[in-house]
């Protein structure tokens, strides 16, 4: 194709989920000319990729998308499947962003002229900026240990779960407790099945503490606010696994020992299949102490907090374990156990093989500063802790997207100057 006739933008952004079209929304703003591209449908993931009984986390409060913040009647509560779809359905009207669905970014080039090229599944265009809006979950992570299991168990990713009766009669095993694993967990448990859970190192907390959501009172304390250059861990907490809790009927804890109590069998993590059993790490009882150490640790900062401020709340509490695991059990003869599914809840892999900018670190990870990278024209948007612990969620993505585009704005001025 030649070159020069192909269509020209100050900015391209790759992805058209909440991070993209928070990014257009403040484009508009600023009266910047763009177009967004979208693999599949704008808000894909939120359609595709999560369970029937899924229900956010975040109290609706946070719900926070720019020009968009929520507006119904229950601030405290939880929005189940089809409300976020509502919700994400309004917020894509109100932005009318300027999209193509169903076409992928296959490559971004640096021009020696400057700005870049873009080639797409249908044809190439040209931008003086790239706004990375892809997402951080591209790849489902299955191990390869999942080929050697035997054929009759039925396998799939957290992403393509949907409900219990989706998976074959019998037990089954969830591998992983980070809030996907849990919740499934969860799901499968008050289902009626038997659940065979592979723990990790996930850590938890409460879902309301002296009398409010424990969101709440970190909102109050200022947690929301800290920046990545401000927490203990710095970058290091991009890293961090999400805490279990759920906002299921009304909000509550996830509280394994619970579970296990009723029946759930929890192990740790899974490590191998030897041809006739599962094989498991022998730190069960650590996980559940260390997940139970940072929940209590999580209250008592609010407990100090709340003494510090002179605070009237209910007193406090420390949560003491309902059930101990007698044993370690290192193994699980697959055959005895009867599990008929697996669901692997390990997360994602991102993929940013398409960009072709010295953008990355040593570890393969995206290295900007709040979104902006080294290579001028060059921004990530919507990644975990991008600038603080909202910027992947609804609560955040939209002031990091005007950061960003006060970037792209502030630039094109200083280049049109010159
Ligand atoms: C299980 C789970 C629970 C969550 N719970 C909450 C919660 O309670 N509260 C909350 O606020 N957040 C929650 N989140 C986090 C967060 O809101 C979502 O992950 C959100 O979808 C991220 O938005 P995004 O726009 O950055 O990425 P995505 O929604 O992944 O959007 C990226 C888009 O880019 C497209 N794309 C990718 N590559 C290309 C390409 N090469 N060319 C063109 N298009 C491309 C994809 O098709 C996709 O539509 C949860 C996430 C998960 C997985």
């Amino acid at each position: 194709m030649n070159e020069n006739r192909i269509q020209h933008y100050p900015v391209v952004i790759v992805g058209g989920g909440q991070a993209g079209l928070s990014t257009s929304y403040h484009l508009r703003q600023q009266g910047i000319d763009h177009l967004v591209f979208e693999k599949h449908k704008a808000m894909h993931a939120w359609q595709t990729q999560r369970w029937d009984n899924f229900c956010l986390v975040t109290p609706n409060w946070q719900c926070a998308l720019p020009g968009h913040p929520y507006q119904g009647d229950d601030p405290d509560g939880f929005m189940v499947k089809h409300e976020i779809l509502d919700y994400l359905k309004g917020f894509r009207a109100k932005v009318d962003p300027p999209i193509r669905e169903g076409v992928s970014v296959r490559r971004v080039t640096p021009r020696s002229e400057g700005g870049f090229l873009v080639s797409t599944t249908s044809g190439e265009v040209s931008a003086d900026n790239v706004v990375v809006a892809s997402g951080g979950y591209h790849e489902p992570i299955v191990p390869r240990m999942a080929e050697r299991l035997p054929g009759h168990i039925a396998q799939i990713h957290s992403a393509e779960y949907r409900n219990a009766d989706q998976l074959p009669d019998g037990p089954v095993l969830v591998v992983g407790s980070g809030q996907s694993g849990a919740q499934i967990a969860e799901d499968l448990h008050l289902a009626g099945r038997k659940v065979v859970l592979a723990v990790g190192h996930a850590p938890r907390c409460a879902r309301f503490y002296r009398g409010r959501d424990v969101v709440t009172w970190l909102a109050d304390m200022g947690y929301y606010e800290m920046s990545v250059d401000q927490h203990p861990l710095r970058e290091g907490v991009r890293d961090n696994t999400n805490h279990y809790v759920t906002g299921r009927d009304g909000g509550r804890d996830i509280d394994l020992r619970k579970f296990a109590s009723e029946g759930m069998e929890l192990y740790g993590v899974l490590r191998d299949y030897d041809g006739a059993s599962l094989v498991f790490d022998t730190n069960l009882a650590s996980a559940l102490d260390d997940a139970d150490k940072t929940y209590n640790s999580i209250n008592a900062a609010i407990d100090k907090y709340i003494a510090e401020n002179g605070i009237e709340a209910p007193p406090p509490s420390v949560y003491e374990p309902v059930w101990t695991p007698a044993a370690e059990r290192p193994t699980l003869d697959l055959a005895a156990s009867g599990i008929a599914s697996i669901v692997w809840c390990i997360g994602f892999k991102p993929d940013f093989r398409w960009l072709d900018a010295p953008v990355f670190n040593g570890a393969g990870h995206p290295q900007h500063r709040r979104g902006v990278t080294a290579q001028e024209g060059v921004y990530f948007i919507g990644l975990p802790w991008l600038h603080t612990w909202g910027s992947g969620r609804f609560g955040a993505v939209g002031r990091d997207a005007e950061h960003i585009v006060a970037d792209i704005a502030a630039r094109s001025l200083k280049e049109s100057a010159a």
